[in-house]
């Protein structure tokens, strides 16, 4: 008896072993030829250092197959950088950013870090080297020590709060009576909009990517908020390339290069002076805003006067 019931464990666990490794099959199948690739180079440069150009050739993306979605984007930027990518809603900016971290592959042209492309490099190595700040990225119930902790669960509570400052949150966090270990409560429901942003962009820092991928990380906040934000990022973006999709100029005067985007293509580039002397699209953009802005202050009273 001894014996059957054995074999019938063996049964069952040479089916397991079948099916995990047709599983495993799928899997890799799934995630197509980057991964199964064991002599894909890692990044160009190791984790923590700059990774100093980033390039798209002519790529171009489509979601559904029926149109284009980016259509034939160049763009070079060297040394690191922050990248302002704006322009009308649908424009494509934030799919720059899908392809950037690969959520999505170019249909044609390439994206290449330090020369090599993107598709090229071990996937996990890619993964580290790029953080992702957007509307998506909440905050857990639980402290803030950990909430910033979960950009990398080895950092020490030194790196912890080395992130907390450069994020420019450390000061406030210790100005609370628990300091680190005061609670955030369920989604952060405890901290102000601009406080859990800072939070996020520590996690997001504590991870020490190479490229940091912002997608309208600043939306929620109100002007003075963003424009304290957008002077963390010009610091951050000392070390790093920053690439921020933004609806709101204000951040862009700030910026190494503005990327204007119109219908899936890259319709201007240039600095914030650079843009408003062209009086393209970017200068029409920026005149509807200040525009707004001033009305919306109570100002606009001043301009008819
Ligand atoms: P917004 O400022 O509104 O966020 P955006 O400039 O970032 O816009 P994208 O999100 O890049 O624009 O979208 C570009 C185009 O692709 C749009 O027409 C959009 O409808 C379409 N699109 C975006 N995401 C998807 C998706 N997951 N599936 C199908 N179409 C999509």
């Amino acid at each position: 008896e001894l014996g059957s019931a054995a074999n019938g464990i063996a049964e069952q666990l040479s089916g397991l072993i079948h099916a995990l490794s047709c599983w495993q099959r799928i899997e890799s199948l799934l995630q197509g030829p980057i991964d199964s690739s064991t002599d894909a180079p890692a990044l160009p440069k190791p984790v923590g250092e700059p990774i100093s150009r980033v390039s798209l050739s002519d790529v171009s993306f489509s979601y559904a197959g029926d149109r284009l979605d980016l259509d034939g984007v160049s763009l070079e930027t060297p040394l690191p950088r922050r990248i302002a990518l704006v322009g009308p809603s649908g424009s494509g900016k934030s799919t720059v950013l899908n392809l950037m971290s690969r959520t999505y592959d170019a249909i044609s042209g390439g994206i290449a870090f330090d020369g090599i492309d993107i598709r090229d490099l071990d996937s996990r190595a890619l993964k580290s080297a790029i953080a992702m700040v957007n509307q998506d990225n909440t905050l857990f119930d639980g402290s803030i020590r950990y909430n910033i902790r979960l950009g990398r669960l080895s950092a020490g509570d030194t790196e912890v709060e080395q992130a907390a400052r450069t994020a420019e949150i450390h000061d406030f966090i210790l100005s609370l009576p628990q300091g680190y270990d005061t609670e955030v409560g369920e989604g952060g429901r405890l901290l102000s909009g601009g406080q859990r942003q800072r939070i996020v962009i520590a996690r997001a820092i504590l991870r020490d990517p190479q490229i940091l991928l912002l997608d309208e990380a600043t939306a929620s906040l109100d002007a003075e908020a963003e424009v304290a934000i957008s002077r963390t990022l010009a610091h951050i973006g000392a070390r790093r390339t920053v690439l921020s999709v933004t609806h709101r100029l204000a951040s862009c005067p700030a910026m190494d290069l503005i990327c204007v985007f119109r219908n899936g293509r890259l319709a201007e580039t240039g600095t914030h002076d650079e843009l408003l002397q062209r009086r393209g699209t970017y200068h029409d953009l920026w005149e509807k805003q200040s525009q707004i802005e001033i009305a919306e202050s109570g100002k606009g009273a001043d301009i008819t006067l």
